[in-house]
Formats: C-alpha cells, structure tokens, sequence
C-alpha cells in the first residue's frame, strides 16, 4: 500500500504516515464533490457568507493548533505561522462579504430588450499547491471558489498532508456541507488522471515551472481551463534617493521572511552604486540581527528550509555563484535543512543565484549606474510576478512602474498578497489571476443573456 510520510524538518523526526487514496477512492471523492456541486450552487450568498464567516472564525480561534502544524511540517516560525493562518481568517473575511457583488450580474446596453452578464459556477476545481504558505495558498484558492459556488479538491504538496487535512477539517468545523472541500492524498504522478476525469472542469497549480507546464498541458489536451502561479524572482531596486534607513528594513523582510521561501520574495537587490557599500554594511548589521533557531521558539524568525534536499540546491546555487566571482558577505553555510541568511555582493546577470529562482534566503546585489540599466536587469528575469522600486520621487516611480515587465509594482514597499489586489504574475510566473474580483472570476462561466 502506497504511503506518504511526513517528517520534522527541524528536528528530523518522522511526523506521520499517510496511505495514499487509491485510483478508486480517488474517483469515489471526485464523484461525491461532483454530487455535491449541484445543491452547492443552488445556495444563495448569504448562506455561504455565513458558512465562510464561520471558517474564518474557525480559523482565528484554532489558530496555534493549525499553526503548529505549519510549523512541523515546513519549518515556518510560529509567529510566522500563525500571522499565516490569521491572514487565511482575512481572506474568507473578504470573499464572504464581496463574493456577491463582485458576481452580480451585469447589465450591458445592447439592441436587446435586456443583455446581461452572469457569473455562473462551473463544478469542481482541482487545485494542486505547494508548501510554503501551506495553508494561505489554499484559503486563496478555496475562498473563492467555494463563495462563487464551485467545489474544491485540493491535491497539497507532499510534505504537507496534515495541512491539508487541517484545512478540510476547517471547512468541515465551519459547518461547510460534507464534499464542498475534500483532500486528496495522492502523489504527482496521479493528478494527471484527476485533470481527465470529466467531474473535475479546471484546474489551479501554484507550484514551479516544471509542474505547471506538466498541468497545463494536461489540462489543455483535455481542454480545461488552468491558472498557474509559478516561481519569482523579484527585484527590490534601490534608486540613489530612497530612504535609506526603511528601505533596509523592508528588503531585509522581502528577502528573509519565511526563511526566503516565497515565491514574491526580493531576490535580487539591484541598487545604485553610488550608495551600494554604505547599504550593505548597514543592511548587514540587520541581518546578523535575525534570530536563527527552533521554529517552535516565538522569537525565531530564521527556521529551517522545508526540506534538505532543498537547502543543498540553494547551496549548489551559493557556491556556484561565488565560483563565478561573486563575493559572500555574510552566511553561505548549510546545516541539515538550515541555511544562513547569505548576502552575495557583486553579483552579474549570468551567475545562477541572478539567473535562477532561488527558494531560500539568499540574497543576490548587483549595482547600477543608471537607472535604464536597472530596469533592463530587473527585465532579464525569466520571471514576472513583482518588482519593488525605492525612491522619494513617486511620481517618477510611477512612470518608471511602466517599463517592468510584472504582475505587480509597489512603490517603497514589498511585494505582498492582498485579497483586495489582484495576484499573480507574467512570463514563466503564469497566467490568470487569484483574489479580489479578478480572482473569483477565473473558475465561473461568464455566460451572456440575450433577450429580445
Ligand atoms: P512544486 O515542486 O512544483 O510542487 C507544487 C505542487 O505541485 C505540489 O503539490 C507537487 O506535489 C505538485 N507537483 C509537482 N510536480 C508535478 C507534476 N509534474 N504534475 C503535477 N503536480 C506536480 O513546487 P514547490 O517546491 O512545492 O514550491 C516551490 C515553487 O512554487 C517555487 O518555484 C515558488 O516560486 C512557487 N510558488 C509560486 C507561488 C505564486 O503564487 N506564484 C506561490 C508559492 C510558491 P508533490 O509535492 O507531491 O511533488
């Protein structure tokens, strides 16, 4: 019998041990979500608004018990964890007072008698997610979706089953009918047969590369409509007029909260170099400060990497990068699953830790001259999810906002999820759009009324 186990990556220690659904559990579950979809949708929004409202209060009164199962499954601080869980309470917060309006029909003045548009559930979305925010990638995903009438069935990354049982078990405390969210325990390799069967109508990855181009394909062969949201590799550029004091602050957060591990994180500082030395020596005497150590300590801020197998690619990425000729400043060192924090300073666009993603904290500094340059090196991403751009002058930030190729600009500040923003991001970042409108609107069918 196929099993999953789960291990502490701080610790080491074996946390669980997860029997896999079989192909036809897997189909009882997708039969029993497909059932479920045709009383779902006929709810009226006050009912799911009440339901919603109740899992967001779920959510904040369990918080420490969801937390710490974040905490011992990926690594994630506690307080970063529960800050996760409590952001999860936001966002169903949001959907169960906006879903409604943002659904509405909408009038629009044709040679008809009346035309309109409305937004119709389309049945079950199946959403495969990953680690590192175990629990908010999913109440992102399932706010939605369920508030827009649609059933969810949540395919969670491996190391993190007793999230995903946690967050079923939220819906099902919350009062949510059996089925509207359901988990499936299943390896990679079994979500192609998910995405084919017929009960399942769309599919939501976020998730590398690799793993949205296999579910994509999938899903176009099969001519189901995807959303991906794939990796990042942000730049924080730094213009020679920002605030310095704030501006270290908040790259110090955009790079190192979560241990690094975010897809919107600033991975790359590009900065001017007129004013480069004064801001890493300063920005290193902040990094030096971050508290290191046992994720279950409130104080920690720096855990453990979710798993070793990652931490060695980051440090594959470190030393390649410092072969290359780029100088370590601080950190660069491995212990198990632990990283250090690592700043790497003259660092070119053809070093790996520029070229690549890189999914822990380590941040890469390449300066400037003018500031053309820096928006053609923020462009040489492969990625386009966000850039963060520091300077006094708003205006001429804002006109510069233009001339990035991202999902996001934010102007002196980190680039963050908001379920009032729209998120997501461009080139090998994706496609489609999660929270606010924009996001509950990807998974229902916009069907025109015409009347006569
Ligand atoms: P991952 O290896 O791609 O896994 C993500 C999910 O996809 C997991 O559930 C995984 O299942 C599944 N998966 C992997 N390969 C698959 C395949 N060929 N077919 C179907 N499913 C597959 O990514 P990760 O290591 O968990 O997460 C890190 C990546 O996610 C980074 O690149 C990061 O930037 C990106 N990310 C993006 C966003 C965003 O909003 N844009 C947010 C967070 C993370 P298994 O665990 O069973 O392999």
């Amino acid at each position: 019998m196929a099993t999953t186990t789960s291990y502490n990556p701080y610790t080491g220690e074996t946390l669980n041990s997860y029997k896999n659904h079989t192909k036809t559990e897997v189909s009882e579950i997708i039969n029993k979500a497909d059932k479920r979809f045709y009383s779902w949708r006929e709810t009226s929004f006050s009912t799911r608004k009440k339901l919603m409202l109740s899992a967001a209060a779920e959510l904040k009164k369990n918080k420490k018990e969801y937390a710490e199962m974040i905490t011992q499954e990926m690594g994630k601080p506690i307080s970063q964890a529960v800050a996760e869980v409590e952001k999860c309470a936001l966002a169903c917060e949001y959907y169960a007072e906006n879903a409604e309006k943002q659904l509405q029909n909408e009038i629009i003045k044709t040679d008809a008698f009346k035309s309109y548009v409305s937004y119709e559930p389309i049945g079950v979305v199946l959403a495969v997610m990953p680690w590192n925010y175990p629990f908010w990638q999913v109440f992102r995903f399932a706010a939605p979706a369920l508030m827009a009438g649609n059933i969810g069935v949540l395919k969670h990354a491996s190391n993190v089953f007793g999230c995903a049982l946690n967050i079923e078990k939220v819906f099902k405390r919350a009062g949510f009918p059996d089925n509207c969210f359901s988990t499936l325990l299943i390896k990679s390799d079994s979500v192609e047969t998910v995405i084919e069967n017929d009960k399942v109508k769309a599919v939501t990855l976020t998730g590398s590369g690799p793993a949205g181009s296999s579910v994509a394909a999938i899903a176009g062969k099969n001519i189901k409509k995807s959303v991906l949201e794939l990796g990042g590799s942000n730049a924080l550029v730094v213009l020679k007029d920002c605030d310095m004091e704030q501006t270290i602050k908040t790259c110090v957060q955009a790079r190192f909260q979560n241990t690094g591990q975010s897809c919107i994180a600033g991975k790359r500082l590009i900065i001017d170099a007129s004013i480069s030395e004064e801001f890493i020596e300063k920005m290193l005497i902040q990094v030096r400060e971050l508290k290191s150590g046992d994720p279950t300590n409130d104080k920690t801020f720096i855990g453990v990497m979710a798993r070793e197998d990652l931490a060695k690619d980051l440090e594959k990425q470190v030393n390649a990068s410092i072969k290359a000729g780029a100088n370590l400043r601080i950190g660069g060192k491995r212990q198990g699953a632990y990283f250090e924090p690592t700043i790497l300073t003259g660092v070119t666009s053809s070093m790996p830790v520029f070229k690549e993603e890189t999914f822990g904290p380590a941040l890469a500094v390449t300066t400037f001259k003018t500031v053309e340059e820096a928006i053609e090196l923020s462009n040489l991403s492969k990625f386009g999810l966000g850039v963060s751009i520091f300077t006094k002058n708003i205006e001429a930030a804002e006109k510069l906002a233009l001339q990035f190729d991202e999902g996001a600009v934010f102007i002196n500040e980190l680039v963050k999820s908001d379920p009032r923003l729209p998120f997501g991001g461009i080139k090998e970042s994706g496609y489609g759009r999660e929270l606010s409108e924009h996001g509950i609107r990807e998974f229902v069918n916009r069907k025109t009324v015409f009347i006569n």
